[in-house]
């Protein structure tokens, strides 16, 4: 079935750290998957920055060993179309040279969508939006996008915006959660609010709890400098697991407007019940991984890859939350996290309750109760968990059944990555699936006191084999509830 395609308008699309592993691995594949969707305008341009003095022929066949590292397969023709509009400028934002450059490559496109992707390390961020300002490049169509992570905790969060915000007007402020570009995510939206049967059961009264799992194989590998300054709690739960609980718990917007979503989205952060020192005890659990095997190989601790005898940062975060509102009260959140783990794996899993009673017999087996299961990688699509008669058997035997909607499957189409939608709306000017300002802000008014309680703990984060679901104090956490996490 051929993707249906958005109009978008024609653009420049300048991607400072153009040579940046974000670039190479994620933006020009997704760039090239809209060129051969035929969605990118004729004479639209990609300006990719970086300090590095090189020639845009040279950057092109950067750019192509990129794309054939990263593409199953290549069209010829289209390639070279794409490639055509790919261009290369050096600036050194940090010594501040260059720009001269690439005001010279902007001139006299004032009336195309100019959008800015900072794809760099956000210690660039307010120097690149300024010298922007200052260099009078910003039209009235300028976009700017900024990566995470955005602020280590509340207070720098707030600073930055504060930057980008005397700059750019925070209707041109895109700020990116490349999980809500997911096509699965999208779905759960479709599916909550396009469909009549699961509304009127989305609250406290049938649903027990809901589990949000983000789940890799991988370790911190070359990214250990990075991630030792962050952690799982900074780096994952802050943006995307709070983002996917706020697209669960949300009330119907009005519509699909930007504004719509995002103020319903914020109104469920607001409602995160914080915790003070005894609830981060009870309620999260923080674990590092240690020397173990990953898919079938020994694989090193977090330490061993950090290069330190010492680190209390976490790989591992599970957390019980509460959403103090009519809907949600007394239906816990369960959220973890964590690398090197024993599966990639990402999932939403609503479970509701049992059922009042029973009207079958004992040898009729236990009956289950529901499960809604959405899983965002590896395989997306939708399972729902439904108890049926065993065809099997002539007795009334009962037994759960899933049913299927595997999207890909389904449709037979490709499943676009993430960037390729968000690049699009971005260029387009849609900010539903971008954060806001005060969304991000919420979402650090909640994480900082876990933050300062794990710092002033002396217990380091607990430990915990590589290759296995992560401390068994996670485990404890959901089973002294009675509840058992989602593992299949
Ligand atoms: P990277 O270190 O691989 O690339 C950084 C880029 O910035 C390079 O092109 C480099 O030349 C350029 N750069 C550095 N200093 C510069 C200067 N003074 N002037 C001009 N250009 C300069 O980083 P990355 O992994 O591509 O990450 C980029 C951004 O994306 C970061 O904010 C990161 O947190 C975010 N991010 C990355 C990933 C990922 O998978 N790589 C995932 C999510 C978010």
């Amino acid at each position: 079935m051929p993707a249906q395609l958005t109009d978008v308008p024609s653009f420049d699309l300048v991607v400072f750290g153009g040579t940046g592993d974000l670039a190479h691995r994620k933006l020009l594949p997704a760039l090239y998957y809209r060129e051969l969707g035929n969605q990118i305008p004729t004479d639209a341009r990609i300006i990719a920055v970086s300090r590095r003095n090189i020639s845009s022929e040279e950057y092109r066949n950067w750019a192509l060993n990129a794309l054939n590292d990263h593409l199953d397969e290549i069209d010829d023709d289209i390639m070279a179309r794409f490639l055509e509009r790919v261009q290369y400028v050096s600036v050194d934002v940090s010594a501040n040279t260059g720009w001269e450059n690439l005001e010279t490559a902007l001139a006299g496109r004032e009336d195309v969508v100019r959008a800015f992707y900072l794809s760099v390390s956000p210690d660039l961020f307010g120097t690149i939006c300024s010298a922007i300002g200052s260099h009078g490049l910003i039209t009235d169509k300028t976009r700017v996008t900024i990566e995470k992570p955005i602020g280590k905790n509340g207070t720098s969060a707030h600073e930055l915006n504060e930057t980008i915000g005397s700059v750019f007007k925070e209707e041109q402020i895109f700020r990116i959660d490349h999980y809500l570009g997911k096509e699965t995510v999208q779905n759960l939206m479709a599916l909550r609010f396009a469909n009549a049967m699961f509304e009127p059961l989305w609250n406290s009264t049938h649903i027990d709890h809901v589990q949000i799992t983000v789940a890799e194989t991988l370790g911190v590998e070359s990214r250990a400098g990075y991630y030792d300054t962050a952690g799982a709690l900074r780096d994952m739960v802050q943006n995307h697991l709070l983002q996917l609980l706020c697209l669960v718990a949300m009330e119907p917007p009005e519509s699909m407007h930007a504004d719509s979503v995002r103020d319903e989205k914020l109104k469920v952060l607001k409602a995160l019940k914080p915790m003070d020192a005894s609830g981060v005890a009870r309620n999260t659990v923080r674990g590092q991984y240690r020397a173990g095997a990953s898919a079938g190989g020994a694989v090193s601790g977090y330490l061993q890859e950090l290069g330190k005898d010492h680190s209390n940062t976490e790989t591992f975060v599970a957390a019980k939350l509460e959403i103090a509102n009519w809907r949600w009260g007394s239906v816990p959140f369960y959220l973890r996290t964590g690398k090197r783990l024993a599966n990639r794996i990402s999932e939403i899993v609503i479970q509701f309750r049992d059922l009042p009673h029973s009207i079958f017999p004992e040898d009729a087996g236990t009956i289950k109760a529901n499960q809604l299961v959405i899983r965002l990688q590896p395989d997306e699509g939708v399972k729902m968990k439904v108890m049926i008669k065993d065809p099997s058997s002539s007795n009334m035997r009962l037994r759960e059944v899933s049913l299927d909607m595997s999207f890909a499957a389904t449709f037979n189409v490709r499943n676009p990555d993430a960037y390729e939608r968000l690049l699009m709306d971005m260029i387009r000017g849609n900010q539903t699936l971008f954060m806001r300002r005060d969304e991000v802000e919420a979402a650090w008014a909640w994480i900082d006191p876990i933050l300062k309680h794990w710092g002033n703990d002396r217990e380091p984060p607990k430990g915990y084999t590589s290759g296995t679901w992560g401390p068994s104090a996670s485990i404890a956490l959901i089973e002294r509830d009675g509840r058992t996490w989602h593992e299949e």
